[in-house]
């Protein structure tokens, strides 16, 4: 589903070079919830980064669905790239827009229809619990709310992979509990990959099946969760 095989990225800079992700090898199985779990600057933005084709690697190579995404003409990378979604820590909704306007965002750009768009995200809303929200303005819902309109809006093009970015960071223990539930309900009923980014345990613990652990660049641990995190 997702296939990392010997990706490396070095990134230069002022003729300096910095390894941001070395050697990383894993893959992550449809209907998985993988978690990359590691401290600040060990690389896990660069390897999401990479999965979803916003960065290319300097060596290896990174595969989605099969598909070779190092390798591939703008049309097949277009749409193999419209099968991938993400969530963000800081939402990234267009917040002066009403809730209905940032979930039917990518559906207009994709040039869907009024009627079909207008189903879509009624069906989409209704799915993560903010129907009666529909046309209130982004900037007048709580931060759990706003993580519910990014999951909306990210599910809105039926993707079957859902990158998450530290999607639980700025949110309250509490609130994070609801959207790890939501994050559960949507790989159980449309069997969806998810790989998350976050440098919280529990959170970790809580949801993924496997785990890898970065440091410095490096996948240095990777495993289920029973075996990585249990005591003997
Ligand atoms: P994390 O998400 O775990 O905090 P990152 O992937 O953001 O880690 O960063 C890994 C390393 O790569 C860090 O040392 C960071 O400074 C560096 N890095 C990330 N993006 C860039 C970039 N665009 N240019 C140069 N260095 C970068
Ligand atoms: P804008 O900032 O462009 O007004 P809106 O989100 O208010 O964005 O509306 C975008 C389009 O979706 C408009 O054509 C509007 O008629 C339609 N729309 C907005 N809210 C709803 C809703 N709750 N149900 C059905 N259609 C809606």
């Amino acid at each position: 589903m997702i296939e990392f095989n010997n990706v490396s990225k070095v990134y230069e800079h002022e003729g300096q070079h910095l390894t941001a992700v070395k050697d990383a090898n894993l893959q992550v199985e449809r209907g998985e919830i993988f978690g990359v779990i590691g401290f600040s600057g060990a690389g896990k933005s660069t390897l999401v980064r990479l999965a979803n084709q916003l960065e290319r690697p300097t060596s290896g190579e990174v595969l989605v669905d099969g598909f070779d995404m190092t390798n591939l003409s703008a049309k097949d990378l277009r749409s193999v790239r419209r099968q991938i979604s993400m969530i963000f820590q800081h939402f990234n909704l267009l917040e002066s827009k009403t809730v209905y306007h940032n979930v039917a965002f990518p559906l207009i750009l994709a040039g869907e229809s009024k009627s079909t768009i207008k189903e879509r995200v009624e069906e989409i809303l209704d799915f993560v619990g903010l129907k009666d929200r529909a046309n209130y303005y982004a900037d007048q819902l709580s931060g759990g709310q706003k993580q519910r309109v990014g999951i909306a809006r990210a599910l809105a093009t039926s993707p079957n992979i859902l990158l998450c970015d530290e999607a639980t960071s700025a949110l309250d223990p509490e609130t994070t509990q609801s959207i790890l539930e939501l994050l559960k309900r949507i790989r159980d009923e449309y069997n969806m990959t998810i790989l998350m980014i976050t440098h919280e345990m529990d959170v970790i613990k809580d949801i993924c099946d496997r785990v890898a652990v970065m440091e410095g660049g490096e996948i240095i641990e990777q495993g289920a969760i029973f075996d990585l995190f249990t005591n003997p």
